[in-house]
């Protein structure tokens, strides 16, 4: 076995500062930074219920929800997938699952998992899901719940979901959706729009570390949980168990141990967001993706989405002749230290992936990243 000898344990660990405009993690704001490092509290002292209802009030104004069982999972965005399927599939049940992207066929892999009846309704990988004929597509069975992903970060594409949602609530059909890159950097109204259940995921728009999943059950999707024939398969995942530990007040009882230091920086980071102003945070992402889309459309990144469905947080670009964009990211990371993805799936090689979103969203984030492409055309 392998053993660490007395020099390696006494260097402490160091990691390189990398501006973070990938598609996952961005850099943290130092207020966030500085919350990770408050003293740790015990996960059943009362003054962290305290912090933990404040974080579930701040989590309902970002959802813009007035939904009780709003929380802070302790687990990634994929654990927000896996509790609203868990939750709200019941063997059998059918599911209609509109995708165009890598994370909408996640959708299509969980909530098979979990049993149900899946029928996909799939859209261009560079554009969108046609809401109309999705709705159509509903009337065409007994959908018991539709499910769609808001922000497919895979090829940087949104998905209009407004008139889905709407038609979801007049029918007897949950509606579900992925949030998991939209929150915080572009609308999201839950309870406005009529969604059922939606997840995100700290490290994207929100700028927390990874490891927590922001999730919201309405009312009507609360319903279907409580009317299950059998329990979910899932203990750690199950929303009525969750809310046991999460339920506002100094009733609380121990479901898991909380992460605490993310449970404050999603605090903290959620009150940056909220100082800042929910419109004004939308509207710095729009800025900064058009300053470096207008800067390095004309090098010959070319943005992979149709305009109508680019997202302002995740910029996908195909290259300029002579460069591959394994190449560019590598040269981004080790030239400039500025980490960028290539795409998921198929079209992997194919896109470069650049997130100015969160506290990253920032007009010399985009400066820097033209500054740093614009020496790599022409010269390779
Ligand atoms: N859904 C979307 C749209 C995502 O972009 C991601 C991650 O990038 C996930 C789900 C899964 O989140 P995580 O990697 O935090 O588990």
């Amino acid at each position: 076995m392998e053993t660490l000898n007395k020099a390696t344990m006494e260097e402490m660990l160091s990691t390189p500062n990398r501006l973070l405009v990938g598609a996952g993690p961005g850099n943290l704001d130092p207020r966030v930074a500085r919350a990770l490092t408050l003293p740790l509290l015990s996960h059943l002292d009362p003054t962290f219920w305290e912090i933990m209802d404040s974080t579930a009030d701040l989590l309902r104004r970002v959802f813009r929800t007035e939904n009780e069982a709003t929380l802070l999972l302790p687990a990634t965005g994929m654990a927000g997938m896996e509790t609203m399927f868990a939750n709200l599939i019941e063997p059998g049940d059918k599911a209609l699952i509109g995708h165009s992207g890598h994370f909408g066929s996640l959708m299509v892999e969980v909530a098979s998992r979990q049993g149900a009846e899946v029928t996909e309704f799939q859209g261009p990988e560079d554009g969108a899901i046609d809401e109309e004929e999705f709705i159509e597509k509903l009337d065409s069975d007994d959908f018991a719940v539709a499910a769609t992903v808001h922000a497919e970060t895979a090829t940087g594409t949104f998905q209009p979901v407004q008139k889905i949602a709407a038609a979801c609530q007049e029918r007897d059909t949950l509606f579900l959706m992925d949030a998991v890159t939209s929150l915080g950097g572009m609308d999201v109204r839950v309870d406005d729009w009529g969604v059922d259940a939606c997840y995100s995921g700290t490290q994207k728009c929100l700028s927390i570390p990874s490891g927590g999943s922001p999730i919201t059950f309405g009312e009507r999707a609360m319903r279907k949980v409580r009317n299950r024939k059998e329990k979910p398969c899932t203990y750690y995942f199950d929303i009525q168990e969750l809310m046991r530990y999460w339920s506002g007040g100094m009733e609380k009882s121990y479901h898991h141990t909380a992460a605490i230091p993310l449970v404050y920086a999603t605090h903290e980071a959620l009150r940056v967001l909220l100082e800042e102003g929910l419109e004004n945070a939308f509207e710095r992402h729009i800025r900064c993706s058009k300053l470096l889309l207008e800067e390095i459309e004309p090098l010959g990144f070319k943005p992979f989405a149709q305009p109508e469905y680019r997202l302002p947080m995740i910029t996908a670009v195909t290259m300029p002749e002579g460069l591959n964009a394994k190449d560019v990211r590598t040269r981004l990371r080790e030239e400039w230290n500025i980490e960028t993805d290539l795409g998921l799936g198929e079209i992997a090689e194919k896109i470069l992936r650049i997130g100015l979103k969160g506290y990253s969203a920032q007009p010399r984030n985009a400066a820097y990243v033209t500054l740093a492409l614009s020496t790599m055309v022409g010269a390779a």
